[in-house]
């Protein structure tokens, strides 16, 4: 009997009024979806509240897992509210003025601490940097600066400051509040936007419960310095490449998409690659040849999963968005099994993609961690026994993560009796998670995840299986143990 590949790459789809009705939810859900984003720039606390109990409701009795993930806004800078929109012509002037003290034929601005970060000479960027215009005074609280590149201001437009340094909190009163109500309504993992330092993940940490994950999206410079830093403090990584493509120059983001892959795979840490991915699907059924490439790349550059916005959150058709999206990744699985630089990738030598490493990382030396062995072993182990599939026995998802990083040639059976742990894993490149029964005893666990085998046709009795897991069970982080089984 032939196997129905498992789709390793994961996808990850904005929820929107494109597909916030229960029917469109299912729908997307079987095309594919892993993680459902909900982005808390949009809508009020109510609506995600109802979009999320109406998700639980519809996956509560599902044997796939899916995962919400909220994204905050962050200290986005933003136009305030305009009278009416504001024409800016290439070479004229325009003054930007805290909103509440702006007056008639200024811009208003959401952040009141521009006139202290910009200089003369910085450039701030409208709408998604489609605006220029230069910094060429700053009397006060106000800032004047001459038009690059005119065109429609509109109210709320972000703005963006490339190369300043800027000074306003990592969390904003309105993410305080998104926080908390995250936490109530049980999200999986929560993003945070703009983050610049570690301390800013940390500042989140302090706000959210345990079991929480979170990604951290790096989209300014800064966050590109404290790249290390910030993946330490965090549990997975978005290249968010919307605004990092406004806060660098554009032909600067590919190289920097593939660095920050390889560094989270270095670090063991899942990752995200974001926006304009199939973008024209707002508005077509099918997707360009340049996006269809660019998504196949990500992939190849070994991204864990890759995200839909606008596509699915207000296009017109999201459904063929994910149907897309499972194709490429797909095509691109069938061809590339695996990358099988295990050794190397999980000791930290070589990234994950075979590619060599930065240099700061080159020389790293010191004590092989016990984790770090097995996953290898477990990898090799599976590659020389052709055995179909890898099953990892975890509570925290620890060691379904680490087999992940060695990304292996054989799909990797995540056994857990942690329901956030099951959602959580949804987002992590190459794990199925399943939702089973607690033991501490290895032989019922054993003949759990034999049941799941055999119920999902991943394997054929007889064919053997590489087991791992940390023993004693249910202490995260004691990857220890390796055996190899039958169905
Ligand atoms: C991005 O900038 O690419 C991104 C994902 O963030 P947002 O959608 O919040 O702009």
């Amino acid at each position: 009997m032939s196997r129905t590949p498992i789709r390793r790459t994961k996808i990850v789809a904005t929820l929107g009024p494109a597909w916030e009705h229960p029917a469109g939810m299912a729908a997307l859900i079987e095309a594919g979806v892993d993680v459902v984003r909900i982005n808390a720039s949009h809508g009020t606390p109510e609506i995600r509240a109802r979009w999320v109990e109406r998700l639980r409701e519809l996956t509560r009795d599902r044997r796939d897992a899916v995962a919400v993930l909220l994204d905050l806004q962050g200290p986005r800078i933003r136009v305030g509210t305009l009278a009416e929109p504001l024409r800016l012509e290439p070479g004229g002037t325009v003054t930007f003025a805290p909103e509440d003290e702006a007056t008639a034929g200024e811009i208003p601005t959401t952040y009141d601490g521009l006139a202290a970060d910009v200089r003369l000479g910085a450039r701030i960027l409208l709408d998604d940097g489609l605006l220029t215009v230069e910094v060429t005074g700053i009397r006060g609280g106000r800032v004047d600066a001459v038009v690059h590149y005119g065109g429609e201001l509109r109210s709320n437009k972000g703005m963006n400051l490339p190369g300043i340094e800027v000074s306003a909190p990592a969390l904003t009163p309105k993410d305080v509040e998104d926080v908390a109500q995250a936490a109530a309504i049980g999200v999986d993992y929560v993003a945070l936007s703009f983050v610049r330092r570690p301390e800013d993940m940390e500042q989140l940490r302090a706000l959210v419960p345990r079991s929480t994950k979170l990604v951290a999206k790096i989209e300014k410079d800064t966050a590109l310095r404290n790249l290390c830093g910030i993946l330490d403090a965090s549990d997975a990584i978005m290249v968010a490449r919307g605004d990092l493509g406004v806060e660098l120059p554009f032909e600067e983001v590919p190289l920097m998409q593939k660095q920050i892959i390889r560094e989270s795979g270095l670090h063991g840490k899942p990752v995200i690659t974001a926006t304009q991915m199939l973008e024209s699907m707002i508005h077509a059924p099918r997707p360009t040849r340049a996006e269809a490439s660019d998504v196949a790349n990500a992939i190849l550059d070994g991204t864990d999963a890759v995200m839909l916005s606008a596509e699915t959150a207000v296009g017109e058709f999201p459904l063929e968005a994910v149907r897309a999206m499972d194709r490429i990744a797909r095509e691109m699985e069938l061809q590339r099994q695996g990358r099988g630089v295990t050794i190397d990738a999980a000791l930290g030598r070589r990234s994950a993609d075979g590619t060599s490493l930065p240099q700061h990382r080159a020389g790293q030396s010191g004590p092989v961690r016990t984790e770090d062995a097995i996953a290898v072993a477990v990898c090799a182990a599976a590659e020389m026994l052709s055995a179909p599939l890898i099953v990892c026995f975890t509570s925290s998802g620890f060691t379904a993560r680490k087999v992940s990083t060695c990304r292996p040639t054989v799909p990797i059976l995540a056994c857990t009796p942690e329901p956030e742990t099951f959602r959580q894993l949804a987002l992590v490149w190459g794990v199925t998670p399943a939702l089973t029964e607690h033991s501490t005893d290895y032989q019922v666990m054993l003949s759990v995840a034999r049941q799941q085998i055999l119920a999902r046709g991943l394997a054929q009795p007889g064919e053997r299986l590489v087991v791992t897991a940390g023993v004693p069970f249910d202490m995260p982080g004691t990857t220890n143990l390796l055996k190899i089984e039958a169905v």
